[in-house]
C-alpha cells in the first residue's frame, strides 16, 4: 500500500522533502534545504534508510528543493537523482554557490556537503530526462510534465498497478516568461500532493508590478541614486531582466551591472529559450530577439571597478544574488549603498523569516552584516529608500484553486505553504476533491484513497438510466457531470439518484 512520509515542507515553505513508499521501494519528491537556517538545523527530518533509497526525483533547482541532495550522498545514497536536463545544468551553479556560501559564511561543523559529494550526485547519479518522457524504475512509471516556475521545473505524475499520485511541485505563474502549465493530461488521479505558498494570497497583475518597480527605479535614478535589486539568480534574474528590458525607454539612460551567479544562470536561460512563453519563443525564432539583454547591461570586470562605482556618484543599477540577502554579493553592495538616501534598495517577493530581506521589509534598519569580501563583521544603518515588489514564480491563490479544480485529485495533500496559506487554500477547493490532508513535518499517510463522500450526488444533470446504474458492480467510480462540471460518484449511489431524483 503507498505510503507517503512528510520528512520537510509540511506547513512550512522551505526544505520541501516527502518520502514515498510503494512495495518495498522507497523514493524522495525532492529533498531541500531551509534557506534561512543554518547547519543541521536546515535539513529536512531524514529516516535513517537513506542507503536504502531508490531515487529521488527532483521537481527543479531551487534550493529549498534540491539543496539537501549532497547531504543524502553523504549519508550513503547511492540511487539515481531524475530531473530535467535544464534543471542539471543550473544545479550544478546553485550547489556551486551555496557550496560557497557555507564555505565561506558557515563553520566547518555547520556545513552540509562538500565538492566530494556534489559532484557525485552531478555526475554518477543524475539522469537528466525531459518533459513527457516516460519512464519506468521498478514497478513505478514516471512522467514529468511542465510547471512554468522556473527553467526547466516539474509537475511529477506516478504510476503504479493502475493508481497515480501527482506531485505540483512549485507551480508557476502566467506572469512569467515561461510556457504557462496545463492540466489536460493529468485529471482525477488518486492523490494530488499540491504546493500551497500562495494559498488565501492573490497579487497584483504583471502589468501593474512591472510599471511600479519602472516608477520606483525611475524616480531613484533621477534623484542621482542608485538602486540595489537583490535577486534570486534563476527566475526572478530573467523575469526582472526582461521587465526592464521591455521598458528601458521609460528609464534614463544608465548602466546595470549583472552580478555573481545570475551571469551563469542566464547563460543557461539562453541555452533553452525554447521553454519560455510563445511570445519570447517567437521573437527569437523569427528576428533572433534575445528577451533579457540588450547593450545597457554589464557585468563588472573586477573588484576595484565595484569599488569605483560606489565612490562615484553615477546613479545605476545592480541586480545581485542572494535574493533574501543571505549572504552574497547583495549584502556587500547593501552595506555600501544603504547609509545613502538618495538610494534604493528593491524588495522582490517573498521573503523567509530569518533573512535580511524579511527584516528589511518589516522596517528593521539597524545589521551587523558580513563583508563576504573583508571577512569583517560591518554595523550598518539603513536610510535609504526600502521598497516591496510582488514579483513570484509562484501560482497566486487564484492559480492554484483553478489548478486544483481541473486536475480534480480524489485526495488532496496540501504542502510547502503556512498553515494558515494552506487551511485557506483548502476552504476554496473543498468542493473539487474527496479529502484534503495537510500533513505536519514527521506524518505518514496512507495513501489508498477509500472515498467516502462527495455530497453533491443529488444533483447529477446527466441523464442515467437504471439499467446502467444496475450493471456496473458495487463501488465502481463513475465521473458524473454536475452544472457543466465532471465529479466522481459510486455506482451503488448511482441507483439511487436514478430512483430518487431530486
Ligand atoms: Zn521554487
Ligand atoms: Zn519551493
Amino acid at each position: 500500500m503507498p505510503q507517503l512520509k512528510v520528512l520537510g515542507g509540511g506547513k512550512e515553505v522551505g526544505r520541501i522533502c516527502l518520502q514515498l513508499d510503494i512495495n518495498q521501494h522507497h523514493f524522495l519528491l525532492d529533498c531541500g534545504i531551509s534557506p534561512a537556517l543554518k547547519g543541521k538545523q536546515a535539513l529536512p527530518h531524514f529516516a535513517n534508510n537513506i542507503q536504502h533509497l531508490n531515487a529521488v526525483f527532483v521537481s527543479h533547482a531551487h534550493l529549498d528543493h534540491t539543496g539537501a541532495i549532497p547531504n543524502l550522498v553523504r549519508n550513503g545514497f547511492r540511487g539515481k537523482i531524475f530531473m530535467t536536463l535544464p534543471t542539471l545544468a543550473l544545479l550544478n551553479l546553485l550547489w556551486q554557490d551555496e557550496l560557497s556560501l557555507m564555505e565561506r559564511e558557515w563553520s566547518p561543523e555547520e556545513r552540509l556537503w562538500s565538492s566530494k559529494e556534489m559532484h557525485t550526485a552531478l555526475m554518477k547519479l543524475a539522469e537528466p530526462t525531459t518533459y513527457h518522457e516516460v519512464f519506468r524504475l521498478n514497478n513505478l512509471k514516471v512522467n514529468f510534465h511542465n510547471a512554468g516556475h522556473i527553467l526547466g521545473s516539474t509537475m511529477t505524475e506516478f504510476f503504479y498497478n493502475g493508481y497515480r499520485i501527482v506531485f505540483s511541485g512549485d507551480l508557476g505563474t502566467s506572469s512569467n516568461h515561461l510556457r504557462y502549465w496545463r492540466t489536460d493530461d493529468l485529471t482525477y488521479p488518486d492523490v494530488l500532493i499540491c504546493e500551497g505558498t500562495y494559498g488565501g494570497k492573490n497579487r497584483k497583475g504583471r502589468e501593474e508590478v512591472a510599471r511600479e518597480l519602472i516608477d520606483t527605479i525611475r524616480a531613484t535614478l533621477e534623484r542621482g541614486g542608485k538602486v540595489l535589486l537583490p535577486i534570486f539568480a534563476v527566475g526572478k534574474t530573467q523575469e526582472v531582466l526582461k521587465i526592464l528590458k521591455d521598458n528601458w525607454n521609460k528609464l534614463p539612460n544608465v548602466d546595470i551591472y549583472l552580478e555573481g551567479m545570475s551571469i551563469e544562470t542566464l547563460r543557461v536561460y539562453e541555452q533553452f529559450l525554447i521553454y519560455m512563453d510563445d511570445k519570447v519563443r517567437r521573437g527569437y525564432l523569427f528576428n533572433e530577439i534575445n528577451p533579457f539583454r540588450w547593450d545597457a547591461l554589464k557585468t563588472f570586470k573586477s573588484l576595484s571597478e565595484r569599488k569605483r562605482i560606489h565612490l562615484r556618484d553615477t546613479p545605476c543599477i545592480i541586480m545581485a544574488p542572494s535574493g533574501m540577502l543571505r549572504g552574497g554579493w547583495s549584502v556587500w553592495h547593501m552595506i555600501r549603498m544603504a547609509a545613502s538616501g538618495k538610494n534604493l534598495i528593491g524588495i522582490l517577493g517573498h521573503m523567509e523569516k530569518g533573512t535580511v530581506g524579511y527584516d528589511l521589509i518589516n522596517n528593521v534598519r539597524e545589521f551587523r552584516l558580513l563583508d563576504m569580501i573583508n571577512k569583517n563583521e560591518v554595523d550598518v544603518r539603513v536610510k535609504c529608500e526600502v521598497a516591496a515588489f510582488e514579483i513570484s514564480a509562484h501560482a497566486m491563490h487564484t492559480e492554484l484553486c483553478n489548478y486544483i479544480s481541473r486536475v480534480k485529485p480524489e485526495r488532496l495533500i496540501l504542502v510547502h505553504g503556512e498553515e494558515t496559506n494552506l487551511l485557506s487554500l483548502a476552504e476554496s477547493v473543498k468542493q473539487h476533491t474527496g479529502d484534503i490532508i495537510i500533513p505536519s513535518n514527521g506524518d505518514k499517510i496512507d495513501l489508498q484513497a477509500k472515498y467516502t463522500s462527495i455530497g453533491t450526488e443529488k444533483n447529477v444533470e446527466i441523464p442515467i438510466s437504471e439499467d446502467l446504474a444496475i450493471l456496473l458492480p458495487a463501488s465502481t467510480k463513475v465521473k458524473v457531470k454536475y452544472r457543466g462540471k465532471i465529479r466522481y460518484s459510486k455506482s451503488e449511489d448511482l441507483r439511487s439518484l436514478v430512483k430518487n431524483p431530486s
